[in-house]
């Protein structure tokens, strides 16, 4: 696959700005750090994350007395690579265990209405189903009944089973059967489905936890993955979604979804480094197939060329 398939918008975006932010200039003064920060913030990199990269190309301006403008895309480079949490990508990694008892791997997914998360999930169920892993679905975001309608629909799409007790059933006990159907099945993976109730943050919690201590039942270190769902194109609010959901349960990896849609693919770089979580996924489009493997190298390297 191509790796920069979908983040055109914010190459073109990123990269423009930052040649018009050293246009005519030999070297990296105030001048070119003013409009390098206008640059990254309009990017959505985040202010806390943008300071501290103006911050660290001071530091090396002032240490090595001159820094030319071309210098300078290898400098930001590295350093935007550097914030970048790494998360040993790779298609296999991701499903690997600690233990070795050949239970399901089980990843629960949290995020708030309208994300992506159905989606994202059906992309990962077809990712995971073509590279030959057995697979079921647990419909545990029981609060809407067109989230257990679509990830009915993104099953049968996929050619994977889907566990739904249906609309207003309790969450935990879909989250039980479909990690009980998955040991069954001697599948490889479980995917789970929640609701992503924000205005309610301690009954969040609260199922989010029922959720866990129910799957863990029948599989004692389940979740072995807990994906948090972010819409790449909602700058800010993102960032108030992760602040949330970090304080409602232990998030491991973010799946940062519809940057095919924006010029702000900034966001991943100022989340992954505010709350110090890898960027595992990012989405790229509606169909099945646009869902990549988040790669900090490729990503960084993108916005530049
Ligand atoms: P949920 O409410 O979080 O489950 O959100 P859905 O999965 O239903 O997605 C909401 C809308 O966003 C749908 O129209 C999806 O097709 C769309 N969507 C999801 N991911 C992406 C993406 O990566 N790129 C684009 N362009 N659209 C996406």
């Amino acid at each position: 696959e191509s790796l920069d398939r979908g983040l055109e918008k914010t190459k073109t975006s990123f990269f423009n700005q930052l040649s018009k932010a050293v246009v005519g200039k030999s070297k990296v003064d105030e001048e070119v750090l003013d409009d390098l920060e206008g640059v990254l913030v309009h990017a959505d990199v985040g202010i806390d994350t943008t300071v501290k990269v103006i911050k660290r190309i001071e530091d090396r301006v002032a240490r090595d007395k001159y820094v030319s403008t071309g210098e300078l895309d290898r400098i930001l480079r590295e350093e935007i690579a550097d914030l970048l949490s790494d998360n040993n990508s790779g298609s296999t990694a991701v499903l690997e265990r600690p233990d070795n008892t050949g239970a399901p791997f089980v990843i629960m997914v949290v995020g708030v209405n309208g994300v992506g998360k159905t989606t994202t999930i059906g992309k990962l169920a077809h990712r995971f189903h073509s590279a030959g892993k057995k697979v079921v679905l647990g419909a545990a975001d029981t609060f809407r009944a067109a989230a257990v309608d679509q990830l009915i629909i993104w099953g049968q799409r996929v050619g994977v089973p889907v566990i739904s007790h249906g609309m207003n059933t309790d969450p935990a006990s879909v989250a039980y059967d479909a990690v009980q159907k998955g040991v069954e099945m001697q599948a490889d993976v479980v995917i789970i489905d929640t609701a992503g109730r924000l205005h309610n943050k301690v009954n969040l919690m609260n199922e989010l936890s029922k959720i866990k201590r129910v799957m863990q039942k029948v599989i004692p270190d389940a979740p072995h993955e807990v994906l948090l769902v972010l819409d790449g194109s909602t700058g800010q609010n993102a960032f108030l979604q992760a602040k949330e959901f970090t304080k409602a349960t232990e998030v491991s990896a973010l799946a940062i979804t519809k940057l095919d849609g924006t010029a702000k693919g900034g966001v991943v770089i100022g989340i992954s480094d505010q709350f110090n979580i890898p960027v595992r996924y990012i989405g790229v489009g509606e169909k099945m197939t646009d869902l990549q493997l988040f790669d900090r190298r490729t990503f960084v390297n993108s916005l530049f060329s």
